[in-house]
C-alpha cells in the first residue's frame, strides 16, 4: 500500500472481455481541485491530505498506483426503449478496498471519450457534477444507500452543450456500478456462460450468504428486489424524486444512483415530476415503486436461463419473488411514516391517520418536509394546512394516540427528530450553491449548504436558514445531467 493510502484491486477484469474495454486515460489541460470530501477518503483507507493532492488522479491525467482503468458494456431501457449504452463519459479505476475490507468502486465521471460515447463528447459541465456531488452526499447523511462522492475537478476546458461551460470531473464511490442494465447486456450476448459468469461475479461481491441456497440465482433476484423495495421505501419517506429510473440507472447493490434531473418535492403533490423530458410523468414520485417493479422485471427476465432450464416454471418463481415487492415496500414506508409521526406500537388505524394527514396535505398545498418538521417542533404556523378544519380534528387524533401509548411524548419527539429532517437539499439553496460556483468560482455557499446537509437531523435551529421553504412557489424543472 502507497503512503498516500491506495489499496486498488481491479476483480471486474476478471469478467469475460465482452463486459468492459481497457482504457487509457484522457488528460486535461489545466485541473483544479474544487472540492474535496475528506472524510470519505479516510473511511475509504486513504491518507486524506496526501489524496488531497492528487489532483492528477481525479483529473484522469495520472493513473494511481495499481489502477487498471476500464470503460464499462452495458444497456438499458430508458423511457421503456431498449438501447445499448455502456460507460460514454465514465472509467473505473478500480477497487479500493479498505480498512475494514470492503471494496468500492472508484469512478471518474466526465473523463472522456470511450467505445461506448456512441455520439457524446465524453465530457461532464460543473454545474452537473456539483450538483451530483451535493445531492449524493445529502442522501448519505440522510441514511439512504447511495453511491458517494470523493472530489470534484475542474478541467480548464470548456464543454459545449446549449452554451459553452466549464468541464468538470466527479469521482464517485460506489459498492459497486454493476446495474440492471449490465445483466441486459449480458443477455444479449446470447452466451449463458457469461451472463452466469456476471452473476456469479455479482453473489460474490453483493451477496455472499445466498452462494449455498439450493438456487442462487433465485435468491440473487429475491436480494436484489428486497433492496431495491427498502430504498424506495426511503425515496419517498423523505420526498425524493429520482427522475430518471431507467434500468441502466438502477443498481444491483440497491445503492440510489445518477444524480442527473433529480430533486427533492417541497409541496406536496403525489403527481411531482421535475425533469424536463419526462413529459408522461413516468417517473414521477407517487410511481416510483410500480417503476422500480417494471425495472426489477427486467432483470428477472436476464435471469431465467440461470432460474431454471424450465423457462416456464422459472418465469413462475420470477413472477412469485416479484409479487413480493409491494408487501416489502408498504410495511417498510408504513413503519417509516408511524416513526415520522412518533408512533412506537402498530394499530391498524394508522393508516387512516396516515392518509387523511396526507390528504390534507395535498389540499392545502402543504410543503411536505415543512408539515413533518413542524409537528415534530409542535409549532404552530398560520399555514393554509394548520389553519383547516381538517387538520386541527386530525392533530386531535394524532396527540390521543400519542398519549395513549406508553412511551411519553419526549420519547415519540425523539423518535420524529430522528426521522423527520430538519434540512433537505431545497431546490433553491441548490441552484444558489451551483450559481455562485459556476459564474463566480465561489465555492463557500456549496461549501456552507453541505455542513447543514451533513446534520439533517440537527434540530438545535443552528441551520434554520436552510429549512426555510422556497420564498414562492416555483416551478422547478430539472435538465439531464451532462
Ligand atoms: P445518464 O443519463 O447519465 O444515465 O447517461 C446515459 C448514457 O449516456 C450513459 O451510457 C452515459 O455514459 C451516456 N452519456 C451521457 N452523457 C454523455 C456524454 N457527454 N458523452 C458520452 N456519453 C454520455
Ligand atoms: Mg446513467
Amino acid at each position: 500500500m502507497s503512503k498516500i493510502g491506495w489499496n486498488l484491486e481491479n476483480t471486474y477484469t476478471e469478467l469475460p472481455k465482452s463486459f468492459f474495454t481497457k482504457m487509457e486515460l484522457n488528460p486535461v489541460k489545466q485541473p483544479e481541485l474544487v472540492i474535496f470530501n475528506s472524510s470519505l477518503s479516510k473511511e475509504l483507507g486513504f491518507n486524506s491530505g496526501e489524496l488531497e493532492k492528487q489532483v492528477d488522479v481525479f483529473a484522469g491525467n495520472t493513473a494511481p498506483e495499481g489502477s487498471v482503468p476500464i470503460a464499462k458494456a452495458y444497456a438499458g431501457h430508458q423511457f421503456g426503449n431498449f438501447t445499448i449504452l455502456g460507460d460514454g463519459r465514465a472509467i473505473l479505476l478500480g477497487e479500493q478496498i479498505t480498512p475494514k475490507g470492503e471494496r468500492y468502486d472508484i469512478e471518474l465521471k466526465g473523463s472522456g471519450r470511450t467505445p461506448y460515447s456512441r455520439g457524446g463528447d465524453g465530457r461532464a459541465s460543473i454545474g452537473p457534477m456539483l450538483r451530483e456531488y451535493i445531492i449524493s452526499e445529502a442522501m448519505h447523511a440522510l441514511d439512504v444507500p447511495t453511491t458517494r462522492s470523493l472530489a470534484v475537478v475542474t478541467t480548464g476546458e470548456k464543454v459545449r452543450r446549449e452554451t459553452l461551460l466549464p468541464g468538470a470531473i466527479l469521482t464517485r464511490v460506489s459498492s459497486s456500478h454493476l446495474r440492471v442494465g449490465t445483466f441486459e447486456y449480458a443477455r444479449t450476448l446470447k452466451d449463458e456462460h457469461d451472463l452466469k459468469e456476471l452473476a456469479d461475479y455479482t453473489i460474490t461481491r453483493h451477496f455472499k450468504e445466498i452462494k449455498e441456497e439450493a438456487n442462487p440465482y433465485l435468491a440473487l433476484l429475491r436480494e436484489v428486489i428486497k433492496r431495491q423495495a427498502l430504498l424506495i421505501s426511503k425515496w419517498q419517506l423523505i420526498g425524493f424524486i429520482h427522475g430518471v429510473m431507467n434500468t441502466d440507472n438502477m443498481t444491483i447493490s440497491g445503492e440510489t444512483i445518477d444524480y442527473g434531473p433529480c430533486a427533492f418535492m417541497d409541496t406536496y403533490d403525489p403527481e411531482t415530476v421535475f425533469s424536463s423530458i419526462d413529459r408522461q410523468s413516468r417517473y414521477s414520485y407517487v410511481n416510483q415503486p410500480d417503476i422500480s417493479v417494471w425495472d426489477l422485471t427486467r432483470f428477472a427476465e436476464t435471469l431465467i436461463p440461470l432460474i431454471d432450464e424450465d423457462s416456464e416454471k422459472a418465469i413462475e418463481l420470477c413472477k412469485r419473488e416479484l409479487s413480493k415487492f409491494q408487501e416489502i415496500y408498504s410495511e417498510d414506508w408504513l413503519e417509516g411514516m408511524r416513526r415520522k409521526l412518533g408512533l412506537f406500537d402498530k394499530k391498524e388505524e394508522d393508516k387512516d391517520l396516515i392518509s387523511t394527514l396526507l390528504s390534507a396535505m395535498y389540499k392545502y398545498k402543504a410543503d411536505y418536509t415543512d408539515t413533518f418538521r413542524l409537528l415534530t417542533l409542535d409549532e404552530k404556523t398560520n399555514n393554509d394546512l394548520q389553519k383547516s378544519e381538517e387538520f386541527k380534528e386530525w392533530y386531535s387524533l394524532w396527540k390521543d394516540r400519542l398519549e395513549n401509548q406508553e412511551e411519553s411524548i419526549q420519547q415519540s419527539q425523539e423518535l420524529m427528530k430522528q426521522n423527520n429532517p430538519y434540512v433537505i437539499p431545497r431546490n433553491y439553496r441548490v441552484e444558489q450553491a451551483l450559481e455562485a460556483a459556476e459564474s463566480e468560482g465561489d465555492y463557500k455557499v456549496m461549501e456552507n449548504l453541505l455542513e447543514a446537509l451533513y446534520n439533517p437531523y440537527d434540530y438545535s435551529g443552528k441551520y434554520e436558514e436552510y429549512s426555510k421553504i422556497p420564498p414562492k412557489q416555483e416551478n422547478y424543472r430539472t435538465y439531464c445531467g451532462t
